[in-house]
């Protein structure tokens, strides 16, 4: 609701805009794992172009990547702190530091030499595709994009990276159902998940029933979505939007900062609770 919707549908309201901006200020865990994702997409890019990155190459690299992205969160967030119309007196300026660097490469490297992926360059032609590539779906507009494609005299590959952790599996098995929407019947899903700087890996061709069935949520959602901001409504009211049903899934969320759960997923709940009762 936060992040995908909210600030452009109230960016007439004062702070609809700073919400927009808001949620481009990431923590430094997400910005790393957002800047592994970044260099290994690079690095698989130039190398189906016939350049190959030295480990001095890709820490070069990676460390100038997320000097930038870190820069840019500073930017933002020094700006929204002027305007003040938003409160993120609790989130500071981060820089880049050497031990963060150093577990990028290592999780960056880990995936370039694993075994999979190996065999993924070796042979065959790759594509990437951009993040913003969606794909429309019995009228409605998906985005679920792989990282890249591959094609082999074995078939048509698509590849997931999941830097931010071992998904669950019944994520996973719909997110694979949704990737197959870019790719043919046949594709084969390889899904990539970071697990402590090692990376996991799934190989499945999703059925048709699988993807009806993941389609069919990405319809309910879809309906709950635009319940809600009718709820929320011009004057922003944040208190109608449902917060998280167990802690663990804000433990990675990327808005914590500006949800009210911030200060305790319970406290937060208790408090919106005594809002719905007024
Ligand atoms: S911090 Fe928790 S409750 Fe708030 S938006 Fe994220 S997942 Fe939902």
């Amino acid at each position: 609701m936060l992040r995908y919707g909210l600030g452009e549908i109230s960016q007439h309201h004062p702070s609809g805009q700073d919400l927009l901006h808001v949620f481009e200020i990431q923590t430094p865990w997400i910005l790393l794992h957002q800047t592994i994702r970044l260099v290994v997409l690079d690095y698989v890019e130039d190398y189906a172009n016939g350049t190959i990155w030295s480990t001095g190459l890709l820490r070069a690299r990676f460390a100038n990547d997320f000097t930038q992205l870190l820069n840019r969160r500073n930017v933002i967030l020094k700006r929204i702190q002027e305007k003040g119309r938003i409160n993120v007196s609790n989130v500071q300026r981060s820089h880049p530091e050497n031990h963060l660097v150093e577990m990028g490469v290592e999780a960056s490297i880990n995936i370039i030499q694993h075994p999979e992926f190996v065999s993924l360059l070796k042979q065959g032609t790759i594509k990437r595709i951009e993040q913003t590539q969606s794909i429309i779906c019995e009228g409605v507009r998906v985005y679920n994009s792989p990282d890249f494609i591959h094609h082999s005299e074995r078939g048509e590959t698509l590849v997931k990276l999941n830097p931010f952790g071992e998904i669950p599996a019944s994520r996973r098995q719909r997110q694979a159902a949704l990737l197959r929407l870019y790719g043919g019947n046949d594709s084969t899903i390889l899904q990539f998940s970071l697990q402590q700087r090692h990376w996991n890996v799934k190989k499945t061709i999703p059925t048709d029933a699988e993807v009806n069935d993941a389609m069919s949520l990405v319809r309910l959602d879809l309906e709950q979505m635009e319940n809600l901001y009718s709820l929320v409504g011009k004057n922003n009211n944040l208190d109608k939007i449902p917060l998280a049903d167990t802690y663990r899934s804000c433990m990675n969320c990327q808005v914590r900062f500006i949800c009210p759960s911030k200060d305790g997923l319970e406290r937060a709940k208790a408090e919106q609770f005594t809002l719905m009762c007024v």
